[in-house]
């Protein structure tokens, strides 16, 4: 099977799901879109009240800064995957509880496993803590990569962090020329 399918497959598995309270709160479950081959991969924190009712990953206000983001990365947006730690949408755009995290773990888990991404992008703390460490600290961590399971993972603020706090636009900004350095010299 292809991945594409394998992947349309999960996802539809995924809109069944009923692992967490979540569900009953939200609109619809928002996957994840994206290459499903693509070698970098994007995790947010969970979707917004845009993406709930679009059912599409960042596209809000913070999607519109990672576009740019990704265009600054000569990163097109259809050559990556995008997604989130947790696919419902959290009531008031409150933080995913650790229950909610761990219910859906094993479908940010399956999509990283078929998608197979040589880097990840953590967006922000909480998909850095899920996927790099539960103790980690953005501001601290943010910037280093992590090498885990044969992938490369580089922690950054997330795109609301900029949107509330422009002086993070140049961390970012730094953080997101190591991936290009890494992603454009292996593309040759
Ligand atoms: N913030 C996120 O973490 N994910 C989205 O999809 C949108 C905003």
């Amino acid at each position: 099977m292809s991945r594409q399918r394998e992947l349309a497959d999960y996802e539809s598995l995924t809109k069944e799901c009923r692992a967490c309270p979540l569900r009953d709160g939200c609109n619809q479950v928002v996957f994840g879109e994206g290459n499903p081959e693509a070698r970098l991969m994007l995790v947010g924190e969970g979707p917004g009240a845009d993406e709930d009712r679009l059912g599409r990953p960042f596209v809000g206000a913070a999607g519109q800064l990672l576009n740019k983001i990704l265009d600054a990365g000569r990163f097109p947006r259809h050559e990556v995957y995008i997604c989130n730690v947790v696919k419902c949408r959290p009531p008031s755009n409150r933080l995913p509880l650790p229950n909610e995290v761990k219910a859906c773990l094993p479908h940010l888990e399956r999509q990283i496993e078929l998608i197979n991404p040589e880097i990840i992008i953590c967006l922000g703390a909480l998909a850095t803590q899920v996927l790099v460490d539960p103790k980690a600290r953005i501001t601290r961590d943010r910037g280093k990569w992590v090498r885990k399971e044969g992938r490369l993972i580089m922690p950054t603020f997330h795109p609301a962090a900029l949107l509330r706090d422009p002086s993070k636009k140049r961390p970012v900004w730094e953080d997101i020329q190591k991936v290009m350095a890494v992603y454009h010299e292996e593309w040759k």
